[in-house]
Parts: C-alpha cells; structure tokens; sequence
C-alpha cells in the first residue's frame, strides 16, 4: 500500500477512535412524509450578544410525531446539518451560515466536541437570532436500534443535551435526529419520555454522509431541493465546500424559501 495511503488511512482511524464516535453511515434519501413547523425566514443574525438567550424551559414529554417534509404548500425548504466530524466542513458550513443568513438546523454529536466548540462563539449571536437552531443526533452516533437498552438509549441522548445547553446555550429540544435514520415506534417513545417529540427525518440529501463527487453532490441538491424539501447534509467531507454558492444559487433562482424548523 501507498505510504500516504497509509498515512491517510491510520489518521482517519485514529480520529474515529480518538472521538469514540459511531461511523458514518447514513441512508440515501428516501421520501418519508410527514409535517415540519416553520419560522419566518426573514430573521437576520444580531450583533454578538444583543439578545440574551431565554431560560432553557423544563422538558415536555409527549407523544412523537415523525417530521420529514413540509406538508404546507409553499416554497419553503430546511437544511439539515449533521454529525460534523471534519473540522474545515464544520468551519465551512458556520461560515456559509454567516455569510448566507440562510437558516440552518444543525444536529452535531457531542463525541466531535472538540470540532464544534470551536465555533461556539461564532454560532451564539445566529442562535439568539433564530438563524441556526440546534436538534439532538445523540452524543455517540450509535445505531439506536443495535440492542440498546432505553436507559442507554436516554443517556446518550441526555448526554448530548447538556453538551448542547452549555456549548450552545439552547435546548435541542422537542427535535431528535437518530443515527443513521435509524428508529422506531418504541425508540421514538423513548426519546418522547425526554421531550423529543419530533423525529426529525428527510426526503431529500445531499448523499455526503460518505465521500462523493462534486457533480453527484450538484446532482442531489439539483434532484432534491425543491418546495417542501427537508434536506440532510453533513459536516464531514469537504465535498460541500466548493459548492455553497451553487447551492445558494439554486436556492435563489427557484425561489426557494430556507427556514428553520
Ligand atoms: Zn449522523
């Protein structure tokens, strides 16, 4: 084998193992229908801590509904932004989120802490704003549905959660991205138990959970990004990073309307 390869490899390796995260292995969008809540589109990032975040209010457990669309007829779309364990995809997307005011819900897992904590600073004034929320993907990235008891299960979650509050300075809650896409009746009522009531899925992706090309990339956001649209990237390859003007411009030129959820 290559040295470089090698080299390549063992780094990789050795940051997954470093993290302790669960790998990567999202499923290619499917169509999975369902309801998601908007915000007006139109809030603009104030000036670093002109708006003091709110309390973070008690859980309220209840009932999950699985969210994947917007069944509302209108031109509005979510980016979706997931895991986050390259640091300059991280850095990209904070920085396209600045720049672009485009909302962004991104559901980072707290084994890549050291990635993300970062650009706590940079993300806080978009937060308080409204532009960025933050939704719970659980702090290991285990498959939920891999012979997980429910207190594990709560405790990953939980886990995650105090991350989030006191990197970030909101809940995550009522929204829960499993790994993976990964769940079911009895995992949503389990996380329903914490106050996730809404199972945040898809029905579009960017298919960069793995590595892929920038036209397969262009391609999927071409296929996908249309009224309606929830859509799933990630954080983790730097496919995305030449390509956020293409993106927007598409964005732009359908007349699509990001929001958060
Ligand atoms: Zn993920």
């Amino acid at each position: 084998m290559d040295r470089r390869v090698l080299l390549s490899l063992l780094s990789v390796g050795a940051a997954q193992a470093l993290v302790g995260c669960a790998t990567e292995h999202h499923p290619r969008a499917t169509v999975r229908p369902a309801a998601v809540a908007v915000r007006d589109g139109s809030s603009e990032p104030s000036p670093a801590g002109a708006l003091p975040l709110p309390p973070i209010p008690p859980p309220h457990p209840g009932a999950p509904t699985v969210v994947s669309r917007d069944p509302h007829q209108t031109r509005r779309i979510a980016l979706t932004i997931d895991d986050g364990y390259d640091p300059d995809t991280v850095a990209g997307y904070v920085e396209f989120a600045q720049r672009s005011k485009i909302p962004i819900t991104f559901s980072p897992n707290g084994c890549y802490r050291a990635i993300w904590d970062r650009h706590a600073d940079a993300l806080r004034p978009l937060i308080e704003a409204g532009q960025v929320q933050i939704g719970n993907h659980t702090f290991s990235h285990k498959d939920l549905l891999a012979h997980r008891t429910d207190a594990d299960i709560q405790a990953d979650v939980e886990k995650n959660e105090s991350w989030i509050e006191r990197t970030f300075g909101i809940t995550s809650r009522p929204w829960f991205r499993p790994p993976y896409g990964s769940h079911n009746h009895h995992v949503d009522a389990v996380v329903g138990e914490l106050g996730y009531t809404k199972i945040l899925m898809w029905n579009g992706s960017f298919g960069d959970s793995t590595l892929i090309t920038p036209a397969q990339l262009i391609g999927l956001a071409t296929q996908y990004l249309q009224p309606g649209t929830i859509m799933i990237g990630h954080a983790n390859h730097q496919t995305i990073l030449g390509l956020f003007a293409t993106i927007e411009k598409l964005i732009d030129q359908r007349q699509l309307q990001p929001v958060g959820l």
